[in-house]
């Protein structure tokens, strides 16, 4: 069977250090182990909360873009393509939307957190969450399923967003006969990376995150005032690697010093200002190849845009060739 990958990101902002661990790192492996690729940069998706903010979503169309170029993504094995250049996307969503009841979408795991998210955010009992915003895993399915993807990059809170997309595919095959395939997981095997004041996730709302673009001034300024072990009071003090911040991120960009960093640490013969120093030296280090890759996109701009027209392009193709079959099937082929 062909492995085809069909995976998305919402252009809300640039990628963060989170996105890199828990996703990026993977799909730069992916990328030699697949069939078809498909990545989509859903501009749609990301209007669910951005209604209101279109410029913000289109300038990150091409910003995130150049963060997955970046990260050592090839258009030659990639197919970056734009979700709203693909109105077949739009149409399988609303036929998919019969195949699911309102109360099933509520009781979704991702989307009842999201929600509770929402509350916790705007204080109050969720009048604000629109009807886009709770149809979103339908519209997830439609992504997935017009490129007959069947093997789906994840993260284990994405899991039932999958499980979503499977019940959708049964409940159309079951009325209109065997077109589509349900698509299967597969679980990145990195974890959510922690902020760097400790919070389990990182992200640019809660001020926690580098993000891949940052300046060494602004990753110094952010590293300075990570969270370290509050028991460590003068320099000398011995203290706990495994509350401390900084030892956490000397774990992803510094680990042949590892050792080193935790034995220091424990024994007080290191200062947390001289470590500090160290992963800001290691994170730049880390960081400089994604940069210069960045950077030959950021003064060509009209690279990015031939990759994404060119790959819009691509996917329309396949999208109108499963959108045929899906429509002979629902006998909507006049
Ligand atoms: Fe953290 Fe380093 Fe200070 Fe230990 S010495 S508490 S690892 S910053």
């Amino acid at each position: 069977m062909k492995k085809n990958i069909l995976t998305g990101l919402r252009p809300t902002g640039n990628l963060h250090l989170g996105h890199y661990f828990g996703a990026g790192e993977n799909y730069v492996k992916l990328q030699n182990e697949c069939d078809e690729f498909f990545l989509e940069i859903a501009d749609v998706q990301a209007l669910t909360d951005n209604f209101n903010n279109p410029d913000k979503v289109q300038k990150n169309v091409y910003e995130i873009t150049m963060d997955l170029l970046a990260i050592g993504l090839d258009p030659k094995k990639v197919t970056f393509f734009i979700q709203s250049k693909i109105p077949e996307i739009a149409e399988l969503t609303v036929f998919y939307s019969n195949l699911v009841t309102v109360s099933r979408l509520q009781r979704n795991p991702t989307v009842k957190n999201e929600i509770a998210q929402k509350k916790e955010l705007f204080g109050n009992n969720g009048e604000s969450i629109t009807y886009g915003f709770l149809g979103y895993p339908v519209s997830q399915a439609a992504d997935i399923t017009v490129f007959n993807g069947n093997t789906i990059p994840v993260g284990e809170d994405q899991l039932p967003l999958i499980e979503q997309c499977r019940e959708i595919v049964r409940k159309f095959n079951s009325i209109y006969g065997e077109v589509l395939e349900e698509p299967n997981p597969i679980l990145s095997n990195n974890k959510r990376v922690k902020g760097l004041d400790g919070n389990e996730k990182m992200g640019k709302s809660l001020g926690n995150a580098i993000f891949l673009v940052d300046d060494e001034e602004t990753i110094s300024k952010k590293i300075m005032s990570a969270v370290t072990d509050p028991n460590k009071i003068k320099k000398d003090d011995p203290a706990n690697p495994d509350v401390c911040m900084v030892y956490y991120y000397h774990n992803l960009v510094n680990k042949d010093n590892l050792e080193t960093v935790c034995q220091e640490c424990k024994n007080g013969t290191r200062g947390c200002v001289a470590c500090k120093k160290e992963l800001i030296e290691k994170m730049n280090e880390f960081l400089k190849p994604i940069k210069e890759r960045r950077k030959v996109y950021e003064d060509n701009p009209e690279l990015v845009k031939e990759i994404l027209e060119e790959g819009s392009r691509k996917a329309g193709n396949k999208a109108k060739e499963e959108m045929s079959k899906i429509k002979e099937a629902m006998k909507l082929n006049y």
